[in-house]
Parts: structure tokens; C-alpha cells; sequence
């Protein structure tokens, strides 16, 4: 599949709009890759530094968007997103866009039906990366979408990360994105809750967190095995950590006797609780994630009464 190519009243292959930390970041790495790019901002004076490295900067979205087959979006939110194309619908026609601004699935899958309504080619975005990580082989993008989109534009996204193509629900990428990061600051305030308590014996964040990173690295190698379980829905295949012995009421007892909010690990308490209610104690602790859960349609009237109730 080949790259779209430009018309001869195209100025540049790729039209950068939005020139944050990332959007910037994403220009940059296409000019140094030596991609011909126009950029756009919405407050004018972002652009200094892409402009002398050999970026052609637009005057307006409705310039940007007509300077080139491809159009990358990086903006804030969706509302932006919105705001910015709608006005411009007619120009994008024939064009394909790729929104690398962090949506929710739905989001995405609303940019995607509009896309289509008007003749638009969308892939959708998700970025797992910082700004410093873009040009490098660390940084993830997922992508979902048009597939046709991602093939042809593929030698171009590989410039930014490593590139992942996630199926043609153009929410798809954001939902990984997102349930990615769901880990992630739950980890976060896992460590900043610990951090909490021993503070009040005097030890600092800073020694917490050289203790707190090694052993959390090592417990990730534990993913595998709850996910093992996950897929294989059977929590009572030996050798898992029971419901029982995961009971988490002395450490949520500890925080509160030192004076910290227990909130989060009382969360994770509450979850282990409802299954040891229902029951299940015996059995494995991934066992919560049948009180997380989205209902299986497909085993719905199999399922006990307790299962598949969101949180
Ligand atoms: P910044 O806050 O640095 O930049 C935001 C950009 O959006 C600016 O160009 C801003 O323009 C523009 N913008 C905001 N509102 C509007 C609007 N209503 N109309 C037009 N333009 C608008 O954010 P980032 O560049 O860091 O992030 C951009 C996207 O990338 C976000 O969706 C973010 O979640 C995602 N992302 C960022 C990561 C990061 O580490 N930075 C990591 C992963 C994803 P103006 O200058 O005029 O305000």
C-alpha cells in the first residue's frame, strides 16, 4: 500500500494541528525524518522552532488542512478536536486524518462516524509515550480505525514509535490506552498511599520509593499468572493466593491507626470482600475481576447472581 501522495496544489505530505508538548514533539520527529510538513496552532507563536527546521507554517486550520493528504490531529480533548475540524469539514473531504488527541472509546468511535459522513479516512490514535520518547522504538501508539488508512501511513507513523494496530473499532486503541493507564495510576497512588504511612514514622517518599520500585517490578512478573487465570475462568486451579488469605483488613486498619486515609487499598479491600461474601474465599483473588467485569451476553443466564455486576 502506498503513502497518499500530494496533489500538485498540496504543499507538504503531512499537516501538523496543534503544537503542544506532544504535537511538537510529533512535527519535530517528521521533519528530522525528513517528511515535508505544515503545521497550524490555535494561539499563533508555537511554531518558531518547527518553522526553522523547515516546517511551513499556516495562517489558519482552513490552510493547514488543504496543505496536505494527511492530517494529524494533537490536540487537547475531543471538544477541541470538534471545534477545531468542524469548520473545516468540507476541506478535510478526501483526506485521511489521524487523531492522535486522547478521546474515550466512544469519543473515537463519534469522530470516526462523522469522518465517514463526510468523505474523511480516520484512524484513531493513542499514544503511549512522553514527548521525549517520540522518534524512538520505546514509545507505543496504538492505532484503530481504518485499516487501509493504517497501511498506507504506516512508514510515517513508524517515525514517532513502535505502532500497533488494534482492529477496526475506531475506539479500540483508546480503550487499551486508557485501561493501560488505569494500572498505572492505580500504581500510582498505591506507591503515594505507602508513602503516606511511613511518613509517619519519619521515613521520606524518596527512601519509600527505593524500596517501593524493585519490589513492584518484581510483583509485575505476577501479571502473567492472574491473567493465565482470567482467561481460563477457573479460580480454582491450585496453587493461586485464595480470596481468604488476601484478606486486606489489617493493612486498611494500619493506615487509619496511623492517621492516613485508607482509600485506596480499602477499594481493593471492598473488591476481595464482595467475593468472600459471595462465597468464593477458597478460591483465587483474581477472582474480583468477576465484580469488575462487563456482563458476557453470550453466558448471562448461566451466570450466579454476584457475577458479572460492575463495581
Ligand atoms: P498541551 O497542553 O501541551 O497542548 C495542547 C494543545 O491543544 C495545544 O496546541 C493547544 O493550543 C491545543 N488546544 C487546546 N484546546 C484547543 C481548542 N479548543 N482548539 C484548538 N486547539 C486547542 O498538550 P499535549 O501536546 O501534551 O497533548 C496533546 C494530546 O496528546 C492530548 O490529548 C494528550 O492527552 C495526548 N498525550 C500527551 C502526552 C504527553 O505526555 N504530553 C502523552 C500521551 C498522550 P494552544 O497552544 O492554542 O492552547
Amino acid at each position: 500500500m502506498s503513502e497518499p501522495t500530494r496533489n500538485p496544489a498540496q504543499l507538504t505530505d503531512i499537516s501538523m494541528l496543534g503544537l503542544g508538548a506532544m504535537g511538537s514533539a510529533l512535527a519535530t520527529a517528521l521533519l528530522d525524518a525528513g517528511r515535508s510538513v505544515t503545521v497550524w496552532n490555535r494561539t499563533p507563536g508555537r511554531a518558531a522552532e518547527l518553522e526553522s527546521r523547515g516546517a511551513h507554517v499556516a495562517g489558519s486550520v482552513r490552510e493547514a488542512v488543504a496543505a496536505s493528504p494527511v492530517v494529524v490531529a494533537c490536540l487537547l480533548k475531543y471538544a477541541s478536536v470538534r471545534d477545531t475540524l468542524g469548520p473545516v469539514v468540507e476541506r478535510l473531504c478526501g483526506r485521511t486524518l489521524v487523531n492522535v488527541t486522547t478521546t474515550t472509546p466512544d469519543e473515537s468511535r463519534q469522530l470516526a462516524a462523522w469522518a465517514a459522513e463526510f468523505g474523511i479516512t480516520y484512524l484513531d490514535g493513542a499514544v503511549m509515550a512522553v514527548p521525549t520518547m517520540i522518534g524512538t522504538r520505546e514509545g507505543q501508539i496504538f492505532y484503530s480505525g481504518s485499516r487501509k488508512a493504517y497501511d498506507a501511513v504506516l512508514p510515517m507513523l513508524d517515525i514517532w514509535a513502535t505502532s500497533e494496530f488494534h482492529g477496526e473499532d475506531a475506539g479500540r486503541a483508546s480503550l487499551v490506552d486508557l485501561a493501560m493507564l488505569s494500572g498505572m495510576y492505580q500504581m500510582f497512588a498505591g506507591f503515594l498511599h505507602g508513602a503516606a504511612m511511613v511518613a509517619t514514622t519519619g521515613m521520606s517518599a524518596s527512601e519509600f520509593a527505593a524500596r517501593q520500585a524493585p519490589f513492584l517490578s518484581a510483583m509485575t512478573r505476577g501479571l502473567a499468572a492472574y491473567a493465565e487465570v482470567v482467561d481460563g475462568g477457573d479460580y480454582t486451579v491450585p496453587g493461586q493466593q485464595s480470596l481468604d488469605f488476601s484478606d486486606l483488613s489489617h493493612l486498611v486498619r494500619a493506615s487509619a491507626d496511623q492517621g492516613v486515609d485508607p482509600t485506596p487499598i480499602a477499594a481493593v479491600q471492598e473488591l476481595i470482600g464482595r467475593q468472600i461474601a459471595a462465597g468464593h474465599g477458597p478460591e483465587g483473588l483474581a477472582r474480583i475481576y468477576e465484580s469488575l467485569r462487563a456482563p458476557r451476553p453470550t453466558t448471562r443466564a448461566a451466570t450466579r447472581p454476584e457475577e458479572g455486576t460492575a463495581a
